[in-house]
């Protein structure tokens, strides 16, 4: 079964559990008005629908051969992806000054939802050359601006990002990769790099390598990177595409998933050194790559969300054709279809919960993003960006584990047929598995959040987000609608869990730092519970207020965040307890490992 885009669940957790049509009111979009972001959603969807999406099944078989140092794409992958930026949309949310349309991020992050969902190995190259335009846009020197951003504002060139070497993954203190100083401005680079998106392909006539190096003099560690642009092809004076610089890729990756997304060995400086140029300052290089990161991860959070809702589509339409069994309610004679049995219809529940809340996550990060530059005011945009930072782990972590674990449930309601390839449902689990790992690991955003997100303004932060979470839970047990269950109960629940791990975390960080460490990813699990069941009680809210109108369906909504209070974010306290009471037994390693 192929995929079609839910624009009108987008668009209703867009404008109500992500803030959407509060902030048009506000005057945050200027003149943007509700009808507009419709349309537009209506559009990439039908885009990703009927484009995008029949080519998914034809990456995953064809994959992307390295034929005399040139990748063959997919057939049909060029075409789609020059129609694809022929339409606008790499720069829906880029800048206007460089020809993109200044669209908020949070239109864009829906879109980009589109895109995965179609298809996540099509996706990701756009991903990545939106955070380069970003990071150029940021921090480059007006003549570099002038040459490449309109082009990779407007995708004609796409853009690559560049820090992966054998020995440098998570860490990138060792990472080995020279520039010398040419003398006239620009730089030599020499090294290899691993694992790289999109290092090479046809679908553009030039790609723009983003690549993290170190200077002869820098200092050692991660405080010695330099960021440079490196074209594949230098650019003339006048624009035109000029020789081949000294870059090339090696190899191309056999791998598990995305297997129409090129993940390639890069190698600089065969004939003495490629041409780079600068990028913000010498040895200021993490930084201006994390203009690049930051905006991936939560594109890579997206991309959970979208395979975790494409999986959950297929699922659906196969449980409610396959029969098997006859149901326990059923009087008829003959088999029941599957979906009628009632852990058959958990593993759907379970589905269509954690994608929605996980969809919440990441549209409110966005939210928070657009404020961060919009906002009114030095203390909005403050607290907008703290609140960006602070949800930007949870959106790429939780997004992309759940991804991983609805499209394992939807092999496991398909069976037998789950798990040959026929259906496509283990196309999706495979494709899901890289996102937990790529754009910073799992278990590195678990840390980043407690360790550098949780002491944000003296806690301060997280303490805001606590009080808003608690609001909502409390608004729901006091609209009395028995529909709702123990949902406002349950949520208080996992939110007073959520208060006090955060409390005994940040109690930690100073004085036993490793103890805080060790429940990291339980931790972020709790934060996305208690956040996702509250994100979905607000869209049950707002359906309630609207009644029939704005696609509310409010009795689905409200069973939604039901199901997600009654059943996942009960799990609360047990998470908080792996989080306060289990950090030693997990200190305790060694010993367990050695028997
Ligand atoms: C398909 C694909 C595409 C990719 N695309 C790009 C790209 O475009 N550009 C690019 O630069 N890179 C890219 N990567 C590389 C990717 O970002 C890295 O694989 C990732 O950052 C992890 O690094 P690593 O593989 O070296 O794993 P390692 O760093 O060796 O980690 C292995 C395990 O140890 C854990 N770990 C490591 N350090 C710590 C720590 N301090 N504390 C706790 N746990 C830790 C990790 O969480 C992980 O579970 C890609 C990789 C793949 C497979």
């Amino acid at each position: 079964m192929s995929y079609r885009t839910p624009v009108a669940d987008i668009a209703f957790t867009l404008k109500h559990a992500a803030g959407l049509s509060r902030a048009l009111e506000e005057g945050l979009y200027g003149d943007l008005t509700e009808d507009l972001v419709d349309a537009v959603l209506e559009e990439a969807g039908k885009f990703a629908t009927d484009v995008i999406a029949p080519l998914n099944r034809v990456g995953d078989t064809h994959g992307t051969p390295l034929l005399d140092g040139a990748v063959v794409m997919p057939p049909g992958w060029k075409e789609a992806y020059t129609a694809w930026a022929a339409a606008g949309w790499n720069g829906l949310a880029g800048p206007a000054d460089w020809g993109g349309q200044g669209l908020p991020h949070l239109l864009n992050a829906a879109c980009i939802e589109m895109w995965n969902a179609a298809s996540m190995a099509f996706g990701i190259g756009p991903v990545l050359t939106m955070g380069a335009a970003e990071a150029l846009a940021a921090h480059g020197a007006p003549a570099l601006r002038e040459t490449y951003l309109q082009k990779l504002v407007s995708g004609e060139w796409m853009g690559t990002m560049q820090l992966t070497e054998p020995q440098a993954g998570s860490d990138l203190s060792t990472l080995r990769t020279r520039a010398e100083r040419a003398g006239d401005g620009t730089y030599r680079i020499a090294g290899q790099k691993i694992f790289i998106t999109y290092g090479e392909h046809d679908l553009t006539g030039n790609i723009v390598h983003f690549v993290l190096a170190r200077l002869p003099d820098a200092p050692p560690g991660t405080r010695g990177l330099s960021l440079f642009l490196v074209p594949k092809f230098l650019v003339n004076a006048d624009g035109t595409i000029g020789e081949r610089n000294d870059v090339r890729c090696h190899s191309v990756e056999h791998k598990l998933g995305i297997h129409g997304s090129p993940t390639c060995t890069m190698v600089y400086g065969d004939r003495g050194g490629a041409t780079g140029y600068l990028v913000g300052e010498e040895n200021r290089g993490l930084a201006c790559m994390f203009t690049l990161m930051n905006n991936a991860r939560l594109a890579v959070g997206l991309q959970g969300v979208a395979i975790a809702e494409r999986a959950t589509q297929q699922a659906l339409a196969y449980a409610n054709d396959r029969r098997q069994g006859r149901a326990a309610h059923e009087t008829g004679a003959g088999m029941s279809p599957i979906a009628a049995h009632p852990d058959v219809r958990r593993m759907l529940l379970t589905m269509r919960a954690l994608t929605r809340a996980a969809r919440a996550i990441c549209y409110l990060t966005a939210a928070a993003t657009d404020r961060a530059h919009r906002g009114a005011d030095e203390t909005v945009r403050k607290a907008a960006q703290e609140r960006a930072s602070l949800l930007t782990p949870v959106a790429k972590a939780f997004s992309t584990d759940i991804g991983i674990e609805v499209a394992s449930l939807g092999v496991q309601v398909h069976g037998g047929m789950g798990y040959v390839e026929e259906t496509g449902a283990a196309q999706h689990y495979r494709d899901a598995r890289i996102a937990a790992i790529y754009e910073g690991t799992n278990g590195i955003q678990a840390i980043d959040l407690v360790t550098r997100k949780l002491p944000l303004s003296g806690g301060q932060a997280v303490r805001a987000c606590l009080g808003e979470l608690r609001r909502t839970a409390s608004a729901v047990s006091a609209v009395n609608d028995p529909s709702f269950g123990a949902t406002g109960q349950n949520l208080l629940q996992a939110i007073d869990s959520l208060e006090r791990a955060t409390m005994w975390l940040i109690g930690k960080l100073d004085k036993a730092p490793e103890q805080a460490l060790a429940g990291a990813t339980p931790y972020l699990r709790l934060f996305a519970h208690a956040a996702g069941g509250c994100a979905l009680a607000e869209e049950a809210l707002a359906a309630i207020r609207l009644g029939a109108g704005d696609g509310a369906q409010s009795a689905a909504r409200i069973a939604t965040a039901r199901f997600f209070a009654e059943n996942l974010a009960v799990g609360g306290s047990g998470l908080e307890r792996a989080v306060t009471e289990g950090a030693d037994s997990v200190n305790q390693a060694d010993v367990a490992l050695a028997g």
